[in-house]
Order: structure tokens, then C-alpha cells, then sequence
């Protein structure tokens, strides 16, 4: 069977993705879910959001949920359902290379492509990568914390998962 997308589903779609791009990720907000590859697809029939979390059993991932819900509703999108699809997991991979330069920007150094996850931590304030890791636990379990022999600054790694 070939699925029909009409203009107006279409319509939709967009609409949907616009909104979703102003949901912030609630731990780093200068980057959206849709950017962090969480949004992973908007139907239109039946209305739904597919979402896949980050890190299973993160605890931003019940509030993330929420947060669609919230800014779904507030535009008259109350129908919309949103759906959890956990399988294939989420990976650092389907971060868009936008929001890793946000990341660093930020001060987080991005997650390198999961092909060279090896490669060594890139300080965000100087770009040196003579780098040393301090935890593999940073302010959060999805980060680790590094420090910068040469600018000696710490930092936090953005995992590669
Ligand atoms: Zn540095």
C-alpha cells in the first residue's frame, strides 16, 4: 500500500516540527528536541508525535513529554498524540550539526559521530585537545568532565552514545 501525504498533511507536519523547534532540551536549552534528533516523526493520520528518548530512564525524558504536551495543547493540537519509540535507540549521532556547534558555544564539547568516538575531547573554550578526562560523570550522566591541560579550564563532554 502506498501511503498518500497530502499538501494539507504536509501542512500539518511542518506546523507540528515548527512548534516542536521551540520545545528546548531541559537540561542544556540552547538546543531544541527537534535539533537532538528526539523528535523523531510527525504523522498525520493517525495524528502522531514519535518521540525516542535520549537516555532511557533520563529523568528529563518524562518532562520533555510534557513539555510537547503543553506547547501541543496550547495550539489547538490536543488531538495530537505522542508516541515513545524506543527502538532503534537514540545516539548522539542524530545530532544536527547546528546544534553541536550551539553545544559549544555553550561550552559543551559536542559529541564526535559514534564512526570516530575515540577521538579525543576538544576543549570549547581554546580548542585544544590536549585534554584530560577528570569523571566520566559531569553535571549530568550523559556528560563527562574534562579539564584542559592548556587553557586549564574543566569542561563537559557531551557523551558519545
Ligand atoms: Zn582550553
Amino acid at each position: 500500500m502506498v501511503a498518500t501525504v497530502s499538501v494539507s498533511d504536509n501542512h500539518l507536519r511542518s506546523q507540528i516540527f515548527d512548534l516542536l523547534c521551540q520545545v528546548p532540551d531541559p537540561e542544556i536549552p540552547v538546543v531544541n528536541i527537534v535539533e537532538l534528533g528526539i523528535v523523531r516523526d510527525v504523522l498525520a493520520d493517525p495524528q502522531q508525535v514519535i518521540i525516542t528518548p535520549t537516555y532511557t530512564g533520563c529523568p528529563a525524558t518524562h518532562f520533555i513529554t510534557q513539555m510537547i504536551r503543553e506547547k501541543l495543547d496550547e495550539n489547538g493540537f490536543d488531538k495530537m498524540e505522542i508516541k515513545n519509540q524506543l527502538s532503534p535507540a537514540w545516539t548522539t549521532d542524530w545530532i544536527t550539526p547546528e546544534a553541536k556547534v550551539k553545544l559549544k558555544a555553550y561550552g559543551i564539547d559536542p559529541p564526535a559521530m559514534s564512526a570516530d568516538k575515540h577521538a579525543q575531547a576538544c576543549c570549547p573554550r581554546c580548542n585544544s585537545t590536549n585534554t584530560k578526562l577528570i569523571s566520566e560523570f559531569g553535571s549530568t550522566p550523559c556528560k563527562a568532565l574534562y579539564s584542559c591541560k592548556d587553557c586549564l579550564e574543566p569542561f563537559d563532554r557531551f557523551k558519545c552514545h
